[in-house]
């Protein structure tokens, strides 16, 4: 049973809407998952412990969630043409699938330490090219597609003339505006009508390495009918919520949109969750702008940005205190503060296990108690406005140390508010934010104290001699132990990832 209300922000209506999910209880979401051709940047991981934040409280609300976040391993193509998984086969010289294999594995890796949950389902887009060459052979049949030397296009022109409503609503732009833009043509798409038109199926030539059979060409998708493909496949035709960044709105959403009325008649997600983005220098961190760090870089300590290590819960409370739809700055102060609430945060969360009340109910601070932990579910509930609810604990906090320090007398909160205060903490801080208690996983053990201690010397001296060798043998092996040496101002401190 479902007992509270859900206001999601729409973004294909722009408005803050009731959620009513398509069948009661349960949610079928989607949301686009990575390109597996490097490492996940800081940015990427914003946005997925955003959507992360968004599932959990699903689920926490009571509903039954169907979690769907594909692996792009093919047709995400660079601005000049070529397709991203190729390009990192082809400087490494190794197979796409292995550039795909080798950044899956460290993308799971980082969620792992963010405390992201894994999805439900995790499709891939080389592993659905037969939905995808069916899907396109939909859009064609109903006449949105034309075939051009091999190479498959979605006519933006006749869909536009038969839906004049759709393509453009979700971004907002007017369809003269899409039309009128003519980006630059990418390497073997030519061939097209208009330059707003954009590949479903795209021929290969000679020197491509990964290439299907298909009715037209041997070739490969385009980026956006994977997510048209799979979501369809894994959640049907029409779904509850569609995420993503808010740089995939358009032309990634606007094209997956305009694929499925072309093939199914129909708005894919009831629900559009845009997740804004994540600066650096004022500017969207970007890979191929330059403008980027990544996350290792940010724990240990290894950006000039930044004075000192931060932990993986650090960055996730940074996170936290943002709103999702509102960019945020990465920045050495932020990061600082986020570290100071982080552990104040952590602290209240220990000191509410060990106080206990004479009174069984009824202190005069129950119901300011009481409307504080009402007010966290209602602001959670409002458009996932989590750093709003996340102030409410920090309320909770204050009156935890000031009953734990006497400033507070004992009958003025009873043993019921307390536990109610536990289990928002568990349920809540815990359950749906993701946060992990750090300070009791970073090798409480004496030996491993020792030991840590000792290695920590050795690397410090060979870095002395000039001895790179041991100091990055030293450093490779405690990352396969899943520790982290972090060198700050004052000094090298570790811990346990
Ligand atoms: P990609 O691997 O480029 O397809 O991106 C994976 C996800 O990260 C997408 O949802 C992007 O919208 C998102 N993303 C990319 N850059 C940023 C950023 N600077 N801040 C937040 N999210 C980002
Ligand atoms: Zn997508």
């Amino acid at each position: 049973m479902i007992n509270h209300k859900l206001y999601i922000h729409n973004s294909l209506t722009r408005q803050k809407e009731l959620f009513t999910p398509i069948e009661p209880g349960r949610i079928g979401m989607y949301v686009c998952g990575p390109t597996v051709y490097n490492d996940v940047h800081l940015g990427n991981c914003r946005t997925f412990t955003n959507f992360d934040i968004i599932y959990r409280l699903l689920v926490y609300l009571g509903y039954k969630v169907r979690y769907v976040r594909n692996i792009t391993d093919v047709g995400h193509l660079l601005d000049n043409g070529e397709d991203r998984l190729a390009k990192g086969a082809r400087l490494n010289q190794i197979e796409p699938m292995e550039v795909a294999q080798k950044y899956t594995v460290g993308f799971h890796e980082m969620m792992r330490i963010l405390n992201n949950l894994p999805p439900n389902i995790e499709p891939r887009a080389t592993g659905h090219i037969i939905e995808q060459i069916e899907l396109t052979e939909k859009i064609l049949e109903n006449g949105y597609a034309y075939v051009q030397d091999g190479s498959v296009y979605f006519s933006t022109l006749d869909f536009i003339k038969e839906n004049p409503n759709i393509y453009g609503q979700l971004s907002g732009r007017v369809v003269e505006e899409l039309l009128a833009e003519s980006r630059e043509n990418l390497k073997n798409q030519d061939t097209k009508k208009h330059p707003s038109d954009f590949a479903l199926w795209i021929k290969a030539d000679d020197t491509h390495i990964m290439q299907w059979n298909s009715p037209w060409s041997l070739g490969f998708p385009g980026w956006h009918l994977e997510c048209s493909a799979m979501s369809t496949k894994y959640l049907g035709e029409k779904f509850d919520i569609h995420g993503g960044g808010l740089d995939l709105k358009f032309p990634h959403h606007e094209n997956e949109i305009a694929q499925n009325y072309g093939g199914c008649n129909s708005q894919p997600a009831n629900y559009w969750i845009h997740a804004n983005m994540l600066q650096l220098n004022g500017k969207k961190m970007s890979k191929s702008d330059g403008n980027y760090i990544m996350p290792y870089e940010l724990f240990a300590g290894e950006n000039p940005l930044i004075s000192k290590g931060y932990s993986p819960m650090t960055l996730r409370f940074l996170t936290l205190q943002s709103h999702y739809r509102s960019t945020l700055d990465l920045n050495d102060e932020a990061l600082a503060a986020a570290e100071k609430g982080y552990l104040r945060l952590m602290d209240a969360a220990k000191l509410v296990q060990t106080i206990s009340s004479p009174l069984a109910a009824g202190g005069t601070l129950d119901p300011e108690i009481n409307q504080l932990l009402t007010e966290i579910l209602e602001d959670l509930c409002d458009d996932f406005n989590v750093p709003k609810s996340l102030s409410k604990f920090f309320e909770l906090a204050t009156k935890i140390n000031g009953y734990a320090n006497g400033q507070i007398e004992p009958n003025a909160i009873s043993q019921d508010a307390i536990e109610r205060i536990k289990t928002a903490f568990n349920e809540i801080v815990f359950g749906v934010f993701g946060l992990l208690d750090e300070s009791g996983t970073n090798g409480s053990s004496a030996s491993l104290d020792l030991i840590m201690d000792l290695i920590i010397d050795i690397r410090a001296k060979s870095r002395e001699n000039k001895d790179w060798g041991t100091s990055d043998k030293i450093r490779d092996t405690l990352a396969n132990a899943k520790i982290q040496i972090m060198d700050g101002k004052e000094g090298t401190s570790w811990k346990k990832l």
